[in-house]
């Protein structure tokens, strides 16, 4: 795996909960250091990391997809 391929790895897996803004891996608050580390890497490469719908569990706080866009919407 390249390292932009881990790096992508890793933003996958450190994501910011939308509930209560912890890192849904590690548990601490705001982007930890794992995922501030990724960023760092596509910030160099010129590369854009892909972001993946609903890693960050919007359904926490009670956000649901509507409409054909896939908009999220808190209740
Ligand atoms: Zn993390």
């Amino acid at each position: 795996m390249g390292s932009i391929d881990h790096a992508q790895a890793d933003l996958d897996r450190h994501v910011v909960s939308r509930a209560d803004g912890l890192c849904v891996a590690c548990g601490v608050p705001g982007p930890c250091e794992v995922n501030e580390r990724a960023a760092r890497l596509f910030r160099s490469s010129l590369k854009l990391p892909q972001r993946r719908a609903d890693v960050s569990r919007p359904e926490l706080f009670g956000a649901r997809r509507v409409g054909a866009t896939g908009l999220l919407l808190a209740s």
